[in-house]
């Protein structure tokens, strides 16, 4: 399937996307470039851009440790920092080369220095690619809640190279699968049924460029989450969400993708119980998640802490936790509301996934 018609202007794909850049340079006066790094994509991708693009080497580095625990304020103020230190004014420019956390930290540092400086998202990740670096949505993680700080902003340009995906861990392409996985069970059914079939092969090209061409159509609709259609994209992100910030500070933290795997399976079963899914397309897709993802037990205690964190979710209204849900594979209704006990009934539904390996 070639549709690369269907992606939004701002997005472009290996060759092109480095032309495109090179047009960007040339086309804006730029008094300061910046490329903000994690210390895992300074060692990993950092090279590899500098050996595509010569004009980069000269730009200054911001480097800030990986991982989700570093999308905080802290490290904000050392962007900004940097960019006091070169005296920075409103031409610079940010070009965010990693994961969603650079991309998220790195898309709110920039959109609100100096009231916005412009801002290009180089994905590393394949979540970032599929997800993350698409649509707008920036921030950082506040106060023990995830993205509770942050503001909807586009990137100017959204480059993507399939290369940067080469030295990801295998764990991390999965996590990027669940985003994908999301995006079938939400808006395209023959979408779900071809990426199962792929499984765990390596997803190509046109799978991203799907993946973008649905988030795409949605944020479109309602960009700032205003109408509530942008909501279906929650899908799997009310108890996923709540699972990644609980284990955030554990030994063990789990990715965002792992997040959003369990998010799904109890999410699918919440859509069931209240009667609109079927059980067997429950049984569908808690299968393929479970069969992709390890699954851990959630137990009593965690579950209520979950729950704490789910009635901070930017999604509720008037004191109850509201969920998007499925109405079949396919297609996804939002802003309904669900009662704790049946949250943490799904929860314990997870248990029958473990896999002892
Ligand atoms: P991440 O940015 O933490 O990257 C995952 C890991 O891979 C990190 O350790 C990183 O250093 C490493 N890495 C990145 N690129 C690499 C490469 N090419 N080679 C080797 N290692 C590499 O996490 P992520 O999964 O990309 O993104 C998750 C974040 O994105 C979360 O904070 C989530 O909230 C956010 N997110 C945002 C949106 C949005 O619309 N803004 C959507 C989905 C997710």
């Amino acid at each position: 399937m070639k549709n690369i018609s269907i992606l939004p202007t701002s997005v472009f794909f290996g060759e092109e996307a480095y032309q495109q850049l090179h047009i960007f340079y040339h086309k804006r006066y730029l008094s300061n470039i910046f490329i903000l790094v994690d210390s895992n994509t300074r060692e990993h991708c950092l090279p590899y851009l500098h050996g595509r693009v010569t004009f980069l080497r000269k730009a200054k580095i911001v480097e800030v440790p990986y991982g989700e625990k570093e999308k905080n304020i802290q490290n904000c103020i050392k962007i900004w920092k940097e960019f006091e230190k070169q005296n920075s004014d409103r031409k610079s420019l940010l070009i965010n080369l990693g994961g969603g956390v650079v991309s998220d930290m790195g898309g709110f540092s920039a959109s609100v220095f100096k009231r916005g400086i412009s801002f290009l998202n180089i994905p590393t990740t394949l979540l970032s690619m599929v997800d993350a670096s698409i649509g707008g949505k920036t921030g950082i993680d506040f106060n023990g809640i995830k993205n509770e700080i942050g503001l909807f902003k586009e990137a100017e340009l959204v480059l993507i190279d399939l290369n940067y995906l080469k030295t990801l861990g295998k764990r991390e392409l999965k996590s990027g699968m669940a985003e994908i996985f999301k995006y079938g069970l939400v808006a395209d059914s023959s979408f779900w049924k071809e990426i199962n079939i792929l499984s765990n092969n390596l997803i190509g090209r046109s799978f991203i460029e799907r993946s973008i061409f649905l988030k795409t159509r949605m944020v479109r609709i309602d960009p700032k989450e205003k109408f509530g259609s942008r909501k279906i994209l929650n899908f799997g992100h009310t108890i996923g969400h709540a699972i990644e910030t609980f284990f955030i500070d554990r030994h063990s933290p789990i990715s965002h993708g792992e997040a959003i795997a369990f998010g799904i399976i109890c999410e699918s079963w919440i859509s069931w119980k209240i009667n609109c899914l079927t059980e067997k397309q429950y049984d569908e897709i808690s299968k393929n998640i479970s069969n992709t993802y390890p699954i851990k037990e959630i137990d009593q205690k965690t579950t209520e802490t979950l729950l704490s964190f789910m009635r901070n979710d930017k999604k509720n209204e008037v004191g109850k936790i509201c969920f998007s849900l499925l109405r079949t594979i396919g297609d996804c209704y939002y802003d309904k509301k669900v009662g704790d006990v049946i949250i943490q009934e799904s929860l314990e539904q997870l248990k029958k996934f473990i896999k002892n390996n």
